[in-house]
């Protein structure tokens, strides 16, 4: 397929400390109570007849603080992974360039949980996944199965996919990416359900693992991250040489820890906002993600590595398209674990809270049928799906010119993050942490990945991440202009609530 095409539906070318039990009650010494005996003034007989009850009372006395003693306040965690990688071949989502389903797994994908529990006894469960795309239906569905199961809110369960473009078709990911058949339509809706009872195995099995720990944070930095709409990508390697990259990037590699009590690293959560899409191969492979996760888990064997995309929409990791650069990026990011790791953490004190919104934004364009029908028939794969989709849409019930989108906030004790929705550019992080200062983190790709969602500058240049994406993504038109201003006022209001509640 022709660079021109590929460039047209590309999805991405374009651009405790621990308070442990210590068995006293509040504010006593913490030692066994001594029972005071005075006998003189108690005939002998009576003592005979007393004392088996008295010695009873005086065992009942002694055991009394080990058995009553208080909840420990303390965090706990737990971590849990199951394997998603499909059994069968299937067609791989991401790139509408590719003309065959993958042929082989050169890494395998996971979905992981972490759970933590905060010492009141609040519980937020974290879900990653090797995916390229996550939908609100997918969502939706499992975080009512973990309310059902586990009296989880919604506010509480934050999904977050690593968008890599060496995964499966998931049904209504990316609806207008390629023309699919009826057969291959039923391998991606029962992929779908393979997801869903993944990310609800995975959290049940990282709740019945929670157990005392200490939750500790720290933020490092990799530079492989480069902004794709400011440096023409076959000038990148001149450039960085010298020092000439331009246009706004987040190389922030925040890392969130788990310790047990014994000290070991039990879960790393780590974030980097750029496209997870090294590779273009036809093989399962989790990309620069991936080989960061599977690295970290290396050097840390009872460690579960948890990667988060950030807001990466309109960054790219350059150069590219070498499983040896993959895997060099993943070390970097690995490096990057290891220094937090090394340093004193900023501990995790206070309690988790959580919020969920949606909000609403419109598309600005809608089709006409007789637009639809010609596209149909289109030149481009990607010009014929999106109209296939949207056709359909029409024909049952009309096109969607509104769109429910997702923001989330979290707390956890002095720390705050933010995920939104969407493929979010690289200029709402940097918005929102130059409001909010270190101790807010910014993912995006999480919870519904709908549609790219451009700052309202580039939303006005246009281009891939402004416009023309939207064709991948079955969307029909650009998104309708103040979307920038909504989401950021949505995501103030939310971390005013998460830090507000007692
Ligand atoms: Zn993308």
């Amino acid at each position: 397929m022709s660079r021109f095409i590929r460039d047209r539906i590309d999805l991405t070318e374009h651009p405790m400390i621990l308070h442990c039990g210590t068995g006293r009650w509040p504010g006593s010494t913490g030692q066994r109570p001594v029972l005071q005996r005075n006998n003189s003034f108690v005939p002998a007989s009576w003592r005979q007849a007393v004392a088996p009850a008295l010695l009873l009372l005086t065992l009942v006395l002694f055991a009394l603080p080990a058995v009553a003693q208080p909840q420990a306040r303390e965090w706990r965690a737990g971590v849990a992974r199951v394997k998603i990688t499909p059994e069968k071949t299937m067609w791989m989502t991401g790139y509408g360039s590719r003309d065959h389903p993958a042929d082989g797994t050169l890494q395998n994908l996971w979905v992981k949980a972490l759970a933590i529990e905060d010492p009141s006894g609040r519980r937020g469960v974290l879900l990653t996944a090797d995916l390229c795309g996550v939908t609100r239906e997918i969502t939706n569905q499992v975080t009512t199965e973990l309310d059902k199961r586990h009296r989880l809110p919604r506010e509480s369960v934050m999904v977050n996919v690593s968008h890599t473009h060496c995964s499966p078709f998931v049904e209504g990911f990316a609806s207008g990416l390629r023309v699919f058949n009826a057969e291959d339509k039923k391998s991606f809706a029962a992929y779908r359900k393979q997801i869903e009872a993944s990310m609800v195995q995975a959290t049940g099995e990282a709740l019945q693992k929670l157990a005392a720990a200490t939750l500790g944070w720290g933020v490092d930095s990799a530079d492989f991250a480069v902004n794709r709409r400011n440096n023409p990508e076959k000038d990148v390697p001149r450039l960085r040489a010298e020092d000439k990259l331009v246009g706004p990037v987040d190389h922030d590699v925040p890392v969130f820890a788990i310790r047990s009590t014994g000290n070991d690293v039990l879960g790393v959560v780590f974030a980097y906002a750029c496209h997870n899409t090294t590779l273009s191969i036809y093989q399962w492979h989790g990309d620069y993600a991936g080989c960061a996760q599977e690295e970290i888990e290396r050097r840390h064997p009872k460690a579960v590595a948890l990667f988060v995309a950030g807001c990466g929409g309109n960054i790219n990791p350059l150069p590219r398209r070498e499983v040896a650069l993959a895997e060099k990026y993943g070390r970097q990011l690995a490096d990057a674990v290891d220094k937090v790791l090394g340093r004193p953490l900023e501990t995790v004190r206070g309690p988790f809270r959580s919020a969920f919104a949606e909000i609403t934004l419109g598309f600005a364009a809608q089709p006409t049928a007789q637009q639809l029908k010609v596209a149909v028939a289109g030149k481009t794969e990607g010009e014929r799906a999106w109209a296939t989709h949207l056709l359909s849409q029409l024909e049952n019930g009309g096109i969607p010119m509104t769109y429910p989108y997702p923001i989330q906030a979290w707390r956890l004790g002095e720390l705050s993050w933010v995920a939104l929705g969407g493929e979010t550019v690289v200029d709402y992080a940097l918005r929102l942490k130059n409001e909010a200062g270190p101790k807010l983190w910014v993912f995006g790709y999480s919870n519904d990945v709908m549609a790219y969602i451009p700052s309202e500058s580039i939303l006005v240049e246009g281009g891939y991440e402004g416009k023309t994406s939207m064709i991948p993504h079955g969307k029909p038109g650009p998104w309708v202009a103040g979307l920038e201003g909504k989401i950021v006022g949505k995501a103030r209001d939310l971390l005013q609530q998460v830090r507000a509640k007692p």
